[in-house]
């Protein structure tokens, strides 16, 4: 995705250098300051400034006014030498960071703004390709904002959090809508400041359930004499409450875990699973469930309840210790969309189609838009736009451009 014209480019960095001169105040400022890594990618080009580092916040501000970056990005880490090439610039530690994007998640709404398109003749092409088969234009890559694929990162977001807070006990997170199509979660509570890879990687197997074995947990005939209870810490907890939460959906004979588990165990035991149902509301009664020859019934229901609490988190960025992230409150070239940070207990109200657009309305811009499905911003639904010149306020336009889709039209 790129800009179509250099004159969109400018028009777009204009608007963000005023975001950066008048409204990017009372933002997010990383502790230690001065020991991160900081870097950017100019507008026109694919390439990022990085290993930048600053002595207050006040010179990393006068930066982003001169330079009005496509993208803003901090380390995770703070170094001894952060200016320094990666191997001396002397690691003392780093938050714990975590990444939940739409674009590695299964939401059954991508095939429908997700595409490639020929910038020129407008066809969909089946096929990744850097140029068009049939006109040999440009391919634009169109990667939409939808409602329902923030709707999930943010309930996997939510998930995240709890495993944090609840399971882990670690407090001072920092919250932010990553400015596209998913949220940010920083930790740094000094507890996992010095953490090294492999720690990591073992948060990431907790929060993704890799290598769960339910045996220990007393189930499938496993050693524990206890079984998982509602109220029990970890992973028996979740257990017990999402197996209940799914026998309570079982009723819904349209819902998606209903639709699941008759595939795997048909009709007429899904309706012994509602029956059984009902002894579940004191405590769970695994037992009724485990009557099976092969326990059948209990690795259907299991697998469900482990798959539903999982965070799908990018596993990728929770390992990497010399990560840059992108700055929070800071502006998405994705988008024109605002990093914006959020209080964790807000996230559930948090409407990023409103709440990240700072992009004034006016002054009206002018577009020839290539091609665009339907969308929302600021609470106006714009398009669907086919090869058409329309007027849009500056955010929408400002959005277009950002996303290859539109360019200045000339009067
Ligand atoms: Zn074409
Ligand atoms: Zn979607």
């Amino acid at each position: 995705m790129s800009f179509r014209k250099p004159t969109d480019a400018q028009l777009v960095q204009h608007f963000f250098r005023k975001y950066y001169e008048k409204e990017y105040a009372d933002v997010f400022v990383p502790s230690d300051f001065d020991k991160r890594e900081f870097g950017y990618t100019p507008f026109g080009q694919k390439i990022m400034v990085r290993h930048l580092s600053f002595k207050s916040f006040e010179d990393l501000h006068k930066t982003l006014v001169k330079e009005a970056p496509l993208h803003v990005y901090r380390s995770a880490a703070i170094y001894r030498y952060p200016q320094a090439p990666m191997e001396e610039k002397g690691w003392i530690g780093g938050e714990l960071i975590f990444d939940i994007d739409a674009d590695h998640l299964n939401t059954g709404c991508k095939p429908a703004h997700d595409y490639l398109l020929c910038s020129s003749c407008r066809r969909k092409l089946v096929e990744k390709s850097s140029k068009c088969p049939d006109c040999g234009g440009d391919v634009i890559e169109v990667r939409m904002i939808c409602d329902m694929c923030l709707g999930h990162t943010k309930m996997e977001m939510a998930k995240l959090i709890d495993f944090i807070e609840t399971d882990f006990g670690l407090d001072d997170l920092t919250l932010s809508f990553s400015g596209n199509r998913g949220y940010h979660l920083s930790v740094s509570s000094k507890e996992v400041l010095e953490l090294g890879r492999a720690e990591r990687q073992e948060i990431v197997d907790y929060v993704m359930a890799n290598h769960i074995d339910l045996r220990m947990h007393g189930l499938f005939g496993g050693t524990d004499a206890f079984l998982p209870g509602y109220d029990d810490p970890g992973w028996r907890g979740r257990l017990a409450r999402e197996t209940k939460k799914i026998l309570d959906s079982l009723s819904d004979r349209r819902s998606s875990v209903y639709e699941r588990l008759e595939k795997s165990l048909g009709a007429k035991t899904l309706e012994k699973l509602e029956a059984i149902n009902s002894y579940w509301a004191a405590r769970p009664r695994w037992d009724l469930l485990a009557t099976g020859r092969s326990g059948k019934q209990l690795i259907s229901l299991t697998a469900v309840a482990v798959e539903n609490s999982i965070s799908h988190i990018d596993t990728v960025v929770t390992t990497d210790i010399h990560r840059l992230i992108r700055l929070a409150d800071t502006l998405n070239g994705k988008t024109g969309l605002k990093a914006a940070v959020i209080k964790p207990e807000e996230l559930e109200d948090f409407n990023p189609l409103n709440e990240a657009v700072v992009i004034p309305e006016q002054p009206t811009i002018k577009l020839r838009v290539i091609h665009s499905p339907q969308f929302i911003l600021g609470g106006n639904v714009f398009g669907p736009y086919e090869n058409e010149a329309v007027k849009l306020p500056a955010y929408a336009g400002v959005y277009l451009m950002c996303k290859g889709l539109g360019t200045l039209a000339n009067d």
